[in-house]
C-alpha cells in the first residue's frame, strides 16, 4: 500500500495559528499537538533554528510520553526528518521559515496529513513576514491571535519594537518587543544604524 492510498481514510488539512507576539501562538500548537498524542496519533513538531526560545519546550501527555520540537535549517531538512506514517506535522515559528514551506504543507496535506503551523503573520513594521502569507492562502482554517496592548489594555494585533537595530529577523523577547493595538503602535526608529550592545537600553528610553 502506498503513502497515498494509506492516506485516503483520513482527510489532510492545513491550519494557521497566527497572530502577533504573545498572543499564545506556540502554547495554541502545543494544545492542539498534545490533543493528538492523546488520541493515539503519530505526531512531530519541527522549529527553525533561527528560533532558540522554544529550544527546550516540550508535550508532554498524561502517560508521561514526550515529545520535543526538532530544530530543522529549512524546509528541506524538515521534509527529510518526516517520519514514515506521521498524521500530524506541527510548525511552530515558521515565518523563519523559506518559501519551500508552503509547498511542503500543501503536498503533506494533500497526503492526508493535518498541518498545524504557528508563526507571526507581520514583522516590526507590519510587512508580511515570510512564507506566512502564502501558507495564510493555502490553509483550510486560520485563526488569528491577539496578545493584550501593553499599553490601554485592548487587543493587541502588532509586535512593537521597542529595542535594537532594523533588522527583520532579530529575534528577542520582552526587552526587544511588546505587544500594542492600532491605537498605540508607532513606528520603530533605531537608535543607530550600528550594532550596540543591548545594554545601553538599561538607560532606560522613554517613547513618547
Ligand atoms: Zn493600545
Amino acid at each position: 500500500m502506498t503513502l497515498s492510498e494509506r492516506a485516503g481514510s483520513t482527510m489532510g488539512r492545513i491550519e494557521i495559528i497566527t497572530g502577533g507576539m504573545f498572543s499564545g501562538k506556540s502554547e495554541e500548537l502545543l494544545r492542539r499537538m498534545r490533543r493528538a498524542l492523546i488520541a493515539r496519533q503519530r505526531v512531530q513538531v519541527f522549529q527553525p533554528e533561527a528560533d532558540t526560545r522554544g529550544a527546550d519546550e516540550r508535550i508532554v501527555t498524561r502517560d508521561n510520553r514526550d515529545l520535543e520540537a526538532i530544530t530543522v535549517r529549512s524546509s528541506l531538512e524538515l521534509r527529510e526528518r518526516l517520519l514514515l506514517g506521521v498524521e500530524v506535522v506541527g510548525v511552530d515559528e515558521a515565518q523563519f521559515f523559506d518559501d519551500g514551506l508552503v509547498a511542503l504543507a500543501t503536498e503533506l496535506a494533500d497526503l492526508g496529513v493535518r498541518v498545524i503551523v504557528a508563526g507571526l503573520d507581520q514583522d516590526y513594521r507590519r510587512e508580511p513576514f515570510g512564507p506566512m502569507p502564502a501558507l495564510l492562502s493555502v490553509a483550510e482554517y486560520v485563526d488569528k491571535m491577539h496578545a493584550v496592548c501593553v499599553r490601554c489594555g485592548a487587543p493587541a494585533h502588532y509586535s512593537q519594537r521597542i529595542a535594537g537595530g532594523s533588522d527583520q529577523l532579530q529575534v528577542g523577547d520582552s526587552e526587544s518587543y511588546e505587544a500594542r493595538c492600532r491605537r498605540c503602535y508607532v513606528p520603530f526608529e533605531p537608535e543607530t544604524s550600528e550594532a550596540v550592545p543591548l545594554l545601553s537600553a538599561a538607560s532606560s528610553v522613554e517613547e513618547g
